[in-house]
């Protein structure tokens, strides 16, 4: 765990959030500042700092961070409607936090490119 990372502190429990989902190397909680209807943040337990960092040894807890994604998509009624899954990297996507997050988004239309 990184002490000075926002994500690894709240995945510690030294931090609050409201959680959505877990499961043994994942974490989902609802995004601070949701910008849709739906807005949960899916982490690694393990501090990665984005998806440019993901290697072949990170296979299984990636695979099991889109399943936290799911299940986060079924509770929320959006399996149906559909949603997007976003990874931003660096700066200009917007990336804030240097911790890998699956944004899971949904709730209304979307379109397409994003802005
Ligand atoms: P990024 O832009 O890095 O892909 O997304 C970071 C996200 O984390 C943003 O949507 C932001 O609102 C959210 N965020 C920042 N600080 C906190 C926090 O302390 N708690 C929660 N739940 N979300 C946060
Ligand atoms: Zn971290």
């Amino acid at each position: 765990m990184a002490t000075d990372c926002l994500f690894c502190r709240i995945v510690a429990g030294d931090l609050p959030c409201s959680e959505v989902a877990s499961s043994e190397n994942t974490l989902a909680f609802r995004d601070i500042n949701p910008a849709m209807p739906t807005h949960v943040l899916v982490v690694p337990k393990v501090h990665v700092p984005d998806a440019s960092h993901l290697r072949a040894e990170h296979a299984e807890m990636l695979a099991e961070l889109f399943e936290t994604a799911r299940q986060v998509a079924g509770q929320e009624d959006l399996a149906d409607r559909g949603y997007r899954l976003v990874f931003n990297v660096g700066a200009d996507s917007g990336n804030t936090i240097g911790h890998l997050h699956l944004h899971v988004l949904g709730g209304r239309t979307m379109g397409w490119p994003p802005g």
